[in-house]
C-alpha cells in the first residue's frame, strides 16, 4: 500500500447525503446539505498487504457497528421526545447544534455550567422552586437548571 511505503497517514473521511445533490448521471450538482466527517488518522505500517488490509477492515467494522449504534439511539430519541412540545425540542436542538452539543448545564455555585457568568440568586432561587420552568442563561443561552 501506497501509504505505507510513504509511511504518510491515512485519513478516514465519511460524505453523508452526497448521494442526494450529486448523482453519478448529472452533470451538476443540486443544492442540499452535505455532512463531511474526518475520522482519526490511521498509521499502516509494513508491506504485508494482508495484515494492512485487515487493519483497514478493522477499522470499517468498527465504523460500522457505531452506525448500528447511532441508528439505535437515534430510533431510542425518537421514542422518548414524541411527547415533548415540538417547538420545545426544536429550540433544544438549536441551542445542542449551536453550543458545541450542549444545550442544558446546571447552575452550580451561582454560576451557568455553560459560560460560567454569575446568575442571579433570585433566578436561581425561582428555578429551584419552580423545576419545570424554562429559564435561559443571559450569557450563552442555554437552558438552565438546579440541581437537586
Ligand atoms: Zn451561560
Amino acid at each position: 500500500m501506497i501509504a505505507s511505503r510513504l509511511n504518510v497517514p491515512v485519513v478516514p473521511v465519511r460524505l453523508e447525503g452526497l448521494d442526494k445533490v450529486l448523482h453519478h448521471t448529472w452533470r451538476m450538482a443540486r443544492p442540499g446539505p452535505v455532512r463531511i466527517a474526518f475520522g482519526p488518522a490511521l498509521r499502516l505500517v509494513g508491506d504485508d498487504y494482508e495484515a494492512l488490509a485487515q487493519q483497514v477492515g478493522a477499522y470499517q467494522q468498527g465504523t460500522a457497528a457505531a452506525d448500528h449504534e447511532i441508528e439505535q439511539l437515534t430510533a431510542q430519541r425518537a421514542q422518548l421526545t414524541a411527547s415533548l412540545d415540538e417547538d420545545l425540542l426544536r429550540r433544544y436542538d438549536r441551542l445542542r447544534e449551536a453550543k458545541g452539543g450542549v444545550a442544558i448545564v446546571a447552575v452550580r455555585g451561582g454560576r451557568c455550567g455553560g459560560c460560567h457568568i454569575t446568575i442571579p440568586e433570585r433566578f436561581t432561587r425561582r428555578l429551584e422552586e419552580n423545576p419545570d420552568t424554562l429559564a435561559a442563561c443571559d450569557g450563552c443561552g442555554r437552558l438552565l437548571f438546579v440541581p437537586r
